[in-house]
């Protein structure tokens, strides 16, 4: 079944106001005439409504690297789904593993996000993979596995039809040690094939990108894979030139 790939790129705690204006101004005329892939830009917080200011009219989405399950309250720091909505994202990043690592993120609180993504009418993002540790044992299977079914747990079919998942182990992640095309489908393969379990349809449409050390010379090949559909881009997506190629690259892989 053809998917539409989708390219998304994670800026994490990088880019000022001026600094993301000046490159989501190179991706939107470098990339205009892109209509086969979605593409979309994940700045911090503090750049999402001038950026987004920037792209209205283009073929970019704007996405929240993260977001609170909460909608409002005393919940000082936080910012909520309807928060980053109104701010012009269409999507939201959860459960990157950076936020597993650093700020305690669990299974059920990216369970809680997810849907809090979904209730405020945005795509969630929920990225899942496994640690080199994990890999080593033999666990990768089972804790991509519990991250999925944890991160996906109670939604209905149709939440699952706006819902992207996105595996990314984490010894790729900002290490320049790409996960082979091979390792990722078999991986890719895998999770598809548990959402078969509970309906084949949404799983055959469901976007399963890959994340971890894209670059524009491995993105065409990890995209040739049949379950892989686009990528979530780190620190290639801080250069304008590497992220079109990136883009350019993913091109006609599906
Ligand atoms: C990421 O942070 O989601 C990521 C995949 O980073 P990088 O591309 O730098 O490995």
């Amino acid at each position: 079944m053809a998917r539409r790939p989708m390219v998304a790129g994670n800026w994490k705690l990088n880019k000022t106001i001026p600094e993301a204006l000046a490159l989501v101004t190179e991706l939107k005329n470098a990339l205009a005439s892109v209509r086969d892939v979605d593409i979309v830009v994940a700045p911090p917080f503090t750049a999402l409504w001038a950026v987004h200011e920037r792209l209205v009219g283009t073929n970019i989405g704007l996405s929240a690297q993260e977001i609170f399950f909460e909608d409002a309250g005393a919940f000082t720091g936080k910012v909520s789904g309807p928060m980053v909505k109104d701010a012009g994202c269409a999507y939201a990043i959860v459960g990157h593993s950076e936020r597993r690592q650093h700020f305690h993120e669990t299974i059920e609180t990216s369970n809680k996000r997810v849907r809090a993504a979904l209730k405020a009418g945005l795509m969630p993002i929920l990225c899942v993979g496994e640690t080199l540790d994990d890999r080593q044992k033999n666990n990768t299977t089972k804790v991509v596995a519990e991250q999925l079914d944890g991160g996906i747990a109670g939604l209905s079919l149709d939440d699952l039809k706006r819902t992207i998942i996105a595996y990314e182990p984490v010894w790729a992640i900002g290490t320049g040690h790409v996960a082979t095309p091979k390792q990722a489908q078999e991986v890719h393969g895998m999770i598809r094939d548990r959402l078969r379990s509970r309906d084949t349809a949404m799983a055959d449409a469901m976007r399963i990108l890959y994340g971890g050390s894209v670059k524009p010379d491995n993105a065409h090949d990890l995209n040739e894979e049949p379950d892989i559909d686009g990528s979530l881009v780190g620190g290639a997506s801080l250069k304008a030139a590497d992220f079109i190629a990136i883009v350019r690259a993913t091109r006609g892989t599906h």
